[in-house]
């Protein structure tokens, strides 16, 4: 048996029992794993900071001293006087206290590495990081890996200084086993070390370049596979789905563009242009369009279906909620009617009487755009020819909604004749089989997926979007359409929510409308909005009475279709002053004269959900406000967050600054399912600029050779066979 695969139990020190408990902890189980579980920071011995020249603006320090003595002020707060000869400094512990007394016995040397602050006007540092002082490494270099580890690990005996010599052991045994992931041409072209270097100086770099050297190796080599399965999976996939092809614009289109009351911005006429590209070229469209909340995406959706049906084929629009469905339509009738296209709405709600004469109509292509709800990919809805497929706002769409768009799109034949597929029409099916037809080369009918668009408004950072987006081509809309006026953002406390009712009043006079955000409030996994928004619904009530003429709508996730519908239209249709909800409006909404968008619990929300709220006023001609209404203990980070929304109102800067407060994995929309991938070295957050380097690299080799069976990329195939690249979750987006 190969030294990688073999298990960590039968290294040198290990053993079964500690074997178990490093498998729990950190889920490493193999020679494999260990080699490729890296350090998180590095202790310098060159860069230990005297005690006397520590400030508190520098951002972490790492000092080294004696401790001079130790005190329990409670079982949960224990102070701890460290000295280095140039002075005297406190570390505090409100965590491991019994294992910090433990151990930093008085006279005891060791390295503290944490953030220093001044706290009554001495500096300390809480909760440093605390590790047994360098020994001298003669000359073997000054860095020494520290690695991630658990209380539970360290009490098991598996200490930093373990860890090391564990490396060291499998390293050893391992390195001369380790095979080269990339191929040279690769490796020289972007002047990369090769791998079992870059391992070996991840572990123990000889200095600072060496590990440098080597983390940029080994976080190119991530990035890069994950780009290249990505890649890969779009390139089968644009080869393996045959496409329909739409050669003509259409008469509906031009009668639609030429008709509209303004002219399309220019990001809107070039993304049109590329769908245009993508549906004409006789392979399957998949494509992400991403644009702010009110940059014109609907324009572009109308528009593109109109394409579709100008070729004879029919379109969906799929919104995410009945009410945005509704709004959907009820808009896109006024851009069809100088068209002439036929067009229904099909929703949950729709009746069994309505319904008849819908599915009828969409089985025999008289109905040519039906918008609607999920619904629309129901069971019993049959297409005559589903030629395009628009997503509006992704993430709530699931993989098994993909397959049955994929099942919805026309049974096509192959004519041999004209080379292309031709649609087969209703009173044909079943298929004939052709097959065994002496003479006939073998020919199913099948169905070809309609194309896809997926809209977004969620901007995200241009770095996840190739990650979680990798395997779809791209489209921004990164212009606004003329004269939106910007939004006036305001952070108040509690304390001022007189002066905000005063002004909701003032605003109420002049004829706007007000919306009243609560956050949903999660317990035990179970949505429990109810009681906050509808606290929050009686204190709006008393401060605007029904006697003074007030009528306030309320909408959350506990109300059923119809009291929901019930109270959105109030709102939609100008007959409610104020909608109280929670969360429920945040995608789609259009109430143009709604000016005032009050959020409250503002820091619960992430920044994209408060830009995405934002996004539902400044839609009309009046000056309109963005009232965050944070609670009295509210967090710095928190505070910071709320502070840029006042300071911006561009969806990807906030998105970006959103990705460096909170990492990538805790932005919203990624929030459910996490990262779709381990990365182990990289961070999409930090390693921007060599994503792109990587991702051009990938591209730039399967543009090349697609199925990768050129000897001199057969390690890059072996590498995607293991799987580690596999993308989890993609599906969801669309
Ligand atoms: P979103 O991208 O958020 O879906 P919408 O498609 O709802 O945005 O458009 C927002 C508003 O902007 C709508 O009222 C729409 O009529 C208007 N609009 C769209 N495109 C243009 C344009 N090119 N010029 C002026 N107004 C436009
Ligand atoms: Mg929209």
């Amino acid at each position: 048996m190969s030294e990688l695969a073999s298990d960590i139990q039968y290294l040198p020190g290990v053993g079964p029992k500690r074997a178990a408990l490093i498998k729990k902890e950190l889920d490493v189980h193999t020679m494999d794993d260990l080699i490729h579980f890296y350090p998180f920071r590095y202790l310098d011995r060159s860069s230990i900071t005297p005690i006397v020249s520590v400030t508190p603006d520098l951002a972490y320090v790492q000092v080294q001293g004696r401790v001079v003595s130790r005190n329990l002020i409670s079982i949960k707060h224990l102070s701890v006087i460290v000295e280095d000869g140039t002075g005297r400094m406190e570390m505090v512990f409100f965590k491991g206290v019994k294992w910090n007394f433990d151990r930093l016995a008085p006279g005891s040397v060791w390295l503290f590495f944490g953030k220093p602050q001044v706290y009554n006007d001495r500096i300390n540092m809480v909760h440093p990081e605390v590790d047994a002082p360098q020994q001298d490494t003669s000359g073997k270099g000054t860095l020494t890996g520290v690695y991630p580890s658990t209380e539970k690990l360290k009490a098991g005996g598996v200490t930093g200084k373990t860890m090391c010599k564990l490396q060291r052991s499998a390293l050893a045994l391992c390195l001369p086993e380790l095979r080269e992931t990339l191929p040279d041409y690769i490796l020289m072209k972007y002047g990369l070390p090769s791998l079992p270097w870059a391992i070996q100086n991840i572990h123990f770099p000889s200095d600072s370049h060496a590990l440098a050297a080597a983390s940029r190796r080994l976080k190119f080599e991530e990035l890069f596979f994950l780009q290249l399965s990505l890649l890969k999976q779009k390139y089968v996939r644009s080869r393996a789905s045959q496409g329909l092809v739409m050669k003509h614009v259409g008469p509906a289109f031009h009668a639609c563009y030429n008709a509209l009351p303004y002219a399309l911005t220019g990001a809107q006429q070039r993304v049109i242009k590329e769908i245009r590209a993508d549906v004409s070229c006789g392979s399957q469209m998949n494509r992400l369009l991403q644009g702010d909340v009110g940059s014109g995406k609907t324009m572009v959706a109308v528009l593109s279906c109109l394409i579709a049906i100008g070729n004879g084929y029919q379109a969906c629009i799929m919104a995410p909620t009945e009410v945005l469905a509704q709004q959907h339509f009820a808009n896109i009738q006024k851009y069809l009617a100088p068209t002439g296209v036929q067009c229904a709405l099909l929703t949950g709600s729709t009746t069994q009487k309505e319904r008849r004469p819908l599915l009828a109509g969409l089985a025999d292509g008289s109905i040519q755009l039906v918008v609607g709800t999920h619904a629309l990919i129901e069971e019993p809805v049959r297409y005559k020819a589903l030629g395009l497929a628009v997503i509006d706002e992704q993430h709530r769409f699931g993989v098994s909604q993909r397959a049955a768009l994929w099942q919805k799109g026309p049974l096509m034949r192959f004519d041999q004749r004209s080379g292309a597929w031709a649609p087969v029409s209703v009173s044909e099916r079943p298929a004939i089989p052709l097959e065994g037809v002496q003479g006939v080369r073998t020919v199913r009918d099948q169905n070809v997926p309609p194309h896809i668009l997926v809209m977004t408004a969620t901007p995200i950072p241009r770095t996840l979007a190739m990650t979680f987006y990798g395997d779809l081509d791209l489209s921004v809309i990164d212009e606004m359409p003329p004269g939106r006026k910007p939004v006036q953002t305001m952070l108040i406390g509690t304390n001022k929510l007189p002066a905000m009712y005063r002004f909701m009043r003032e605003e109420i006079a002049r004829g706007r409308q007000v919306f009243v955000v609560y956050p949903m409030i999660f317990i035990n996994e179970k949505m429990e909005d109810i009681s906050n928004v509808e606290q929050g619904y009686e204190d709006i009530l008393k401060a605007f009475p029904l006697e003074e003429g007030y009528k306030v709508a309320i909408v959350h996730g506990q109300q059923n279709n119809e009291q929901k519908l019930f109270n959105m239209k109030a709102f939609v249709d100008g007959r409610a002053h104020i909608l109280v909800s929670t969360t429920v409006i945040e995608v789609g909404v259009d109430v143009p004269n709604a000016s005032v968008m009050v959020i409250r619990s503002a820091q619960r929300f992430g920044l994209s959900q408060l830009h995405q709220l934002r996004g539902r006023v400044g839609r009309g001609a009046e000056k309109s406000y963005c009232i965050l209404v944070k609670d009295p203990k509210t967090g710095k980070e928190a505070q910071q967050r709320l502070e840029l929304m006042c300071a911006t109102e561009d969806g990807f800067e906030i998105a970006e600054q959103d990705m460096k407060m909170r990492g990538p994995g805790d932005l919203e929309g990624t929030q459910q399912s996490g990262l779709p991938v381990d990365l182990h070295i990289a961070s999409l957050a930090r390693d921007g600029a060599m994503l792109e380097e990587a991702r051009s690299c990938a591209q730039r080799v399967l543009n090349a050779d697609p199925a990768l069976t050129e000897p001199r990329n057969a390690v890059l195939l072996q590498e995607l066979r293991k799987g580690k690249y596999d993308f989890k979750n993609y599906s969801n987006i669309s």
